[in-house]
C-alpha cells in the first residue's frame, strides 16, 4: 500500500520534471489531467460559465468601462509626468490665449482613439480651462 502510493509519487514527479525540461506536458501527465476532469460531474458546465464571464469581463471593459479606464489613466504616475512635461514645454500656460490659470494638458489625438499616443509629449497641448472647454464644443 504504501510502497504503491511511494512509487506513484515517484513516477508522478519524474513525468513531472521530464514535462518541465521539454516544456510539454508528457502524454502520460495529459492523460492523467483528462481524467480528473472527467471525474468532476459539472465540468463541462463550468467551462461554460467560465468563457460566459470572461466574455462578459471583455464587454465590460470595452463598452461601460471607458470612463473608469480614463480615471485610472489620469490618476496614474505616467500621466501625471506626461502632464507635466506638457506644461513644461509649454512654459505652463494657455498655448491658445496665454493664461496661466486653470491650466490643463490636453491630447490632440484624444487617447481613447490613439492609446498608443498616449503619453507622448507631442501629442500634447496646455491649454486653460475655458479654451479646454471650447475645443470640446467644436
Ligand atoms: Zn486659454
Amino acid at each position: 500500500m504504501t510502497s504503491g502510493i511511494y512509487k506513484r509519487t515517484e513516477k508522478h514527479r519524474e513525468a513531472n520534471s521530464q514535462a518541465k525540461m521539454r516544456h510539454i506536458v508528457s502524454p502520460e501527465a495529459r492523460a492523467k489531467i483528462g481524467e480528473t476532469q472527467k471525474g468532476r460531474p459539472k465540468s463541462e458546465e463550468t467551462k461554460k460559465r467560465m468563457s460566459a464571464s470572461r466574455k462578459g469581463e471583455l464587454n465590460s471593459s470595452w463598452k461601460g468601462g471607458i470612463s473608469s479606464l480614463n480615471n485610472r489613466i489620469r490618476n496614474s504616475r505616467e500621466y501625471r509626468l506626461w502632464r507635466k512635461a506638457v506644461f513644461e514645454r509649454d512654459g505652463h500656460k494657455c498655448i491658445w490665449c496665454g493664461s496661466v490659470k486653470n491650466i490643463e494638458a490636453d491630447h490632440i489625438n484624444r487617447f481613447s482613439i490613439f492609446p498608443e499616443l498616449r503619453f507622448v509629449v507631442e501629442n500634447g497641448r496646455t491649454l486653460c480651462k475655458l479654451c479646454h472647454l471650447t475645443l470640446r464644443k467644436l
